[in-house]
């Protein structure tokens, strides 16, 4: 029998689920609802994250790179899978062999595949990414017209999409969010929305505070993993049905023990106790994804109750205060992310610790953890 380690990510599918069609039923019937699923799926595991979804009606993924797209078409995923970072050109026939969907943002990448489905005498419809003001990826506004004319001329390629990406569509005040999308509606001309060009610019942020943003299609993810992209923030100004948290992250107590004031805790002694301590020894480091900088910083639940980690956090261990809590003994499980009893510690609250944002806890606790998955 395979023997699994201490520390475990759970993936609640059912709340996945009710994020999927929360989402779909705000965004409307007239666009789709893109999965983006890069990252693995923000650390909760892309391929079964893209199974689930399809199962839920889903047929649009989004990963950053092409070694992605070709994992999920090899696990049987179907419907249009986006490359959004780009590619190299030695890996144009990929596209083909595996039917993924590029979206570029030089013409070296359209003049590649153009001859490639030459070559096959197939066709390859690729969408264009327009930098409207996120300042990363994709060509400016005014490029758009000469981009798009000799992107018309080669052979073999259809423009089927027009992309951007919003900076701050997680700001429900933002005004520079409405002005973006009026730049990117005015980029493309109305030839190419009657051709059925499908648009798409909506993040979740844009999805959850500026739906009308939504196109033809919006690219949702953090907001199906259950968190709002501005936080806390987000989550107590929802005034309709909340997101549910996928992911939960858990561990136990490997040793309990009881320590006198005046001694120093892990590495560099960062914290010494002022009173007699009791303390859990934990087998989770900063490589479960438990950054070292939420050393003397970040709580988990034992017991139902708070502990707070004291000194810092090693590759492997950790060790939290249990002072205050009754009868902890080793075995007991111990939450880092998720509800226990009747507190609940929420990825927001540990990037908040971090310094950070959901999105990073997500990838880090998901990423580097076993996952088990509960329908
Ligand atoms: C990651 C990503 C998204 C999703 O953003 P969320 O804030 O997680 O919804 C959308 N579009 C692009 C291009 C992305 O890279």
């Amino acid at each position: 029998m395979p023997v699994s380690s201490f520390n475990k990510v759970a993936v609640n599918l059912s709340a996945l689920h009710h994020n999927y069609h929360l989402l779909k039923r705000r965004i409307g019937d007239n666009a789709k609802l893109l999965a983006m699923v890069k990252a693995d799926a923000y650390g909760h595991g892309m391929i079964r994250v893209a199974r689930e979804l399809s199962k839920a009606g889903c047929e649009s993924f989004g990963v950053a790179e092409l070694c992605e797209a070709i994992s999920l078409r090899q696990a049987g995923i179907r419907g249009e899978i986006f490359v959004f970072i780009g590619f190299s050109l030695a890996d144009t026939a990929c596209f083909f062999d595996y039917n993924l969907t590029p979206v570029i943002f030089d013409f070296e990448s359209a003049r590649a595949l153009s001859s490639e489905a030459v070559t096959r005498n197939q066709e390859m419809r690729v969408h264009v990414k327009v930098d409207c003001g996120m300042t990363r990826l994709g060509i400016y506004p005014e490029e758009f017209g000469r981009f798009s004319t000799e992107l018309l001329r080669l052979p073999g390629i259809v423009l089927s999409g027009v992309a951007s990406h919003f900076p701050r569509a997680d700001e429900v005040c933002s005004d520079s969010t409405m002005e973006q999308f009026g730049r990117f509606k005015r980029t493309i001309p109305d030839v190419l929305k009657k051709a059925k060009i499908v648009r798409h610019t909506a993040n979740s942020g844009a999805i959850l505070n500026f739906p009308e943003t939504c196109c033809e299609m919006a690219r949702a993810g953090i907001s199906l993993y259950g968190y709002y992209p501005d936080g806390v923030v987000g989550k107590i100004a929802e005034k309709r049905e909340q997101l549910q948290p996928v992911m939960t992250f858990s561990s136990q107590v490997l040793q309990v023990k009881i320590v006198p004031a005046g001694v120093g805790v892990s590495y560099g002694h960062s914290f010494v106790t002022t009173e007699p301590t009791r303390l859990a020894v934990l087998p989770v480091g900063y490589e479960d994804g438990l950054s070292r900088s939420l050393s003397n910083k970040a709580e988990v639940l034992v017991c139902g109750k708070r502990a707070r980690i004291r000194g810092r956090i090693c590759m492997n261990l950790c060790m939290v205060d249990i002072t205050h809590i009754e009868s902890v003994a080793v075995g007991d499980e111990v939450v880092f992310l998720g509800r226990q009893g009747k507190d609940c510690i929420s990825s927001d609250e540990i990037a908040g610790w971090m310094g950070s944002i959901s999105y990073e806890v997500l990838c880090l606790f998901g990423n580097n953890n076993e996952r088990k998955y509960i329908e």
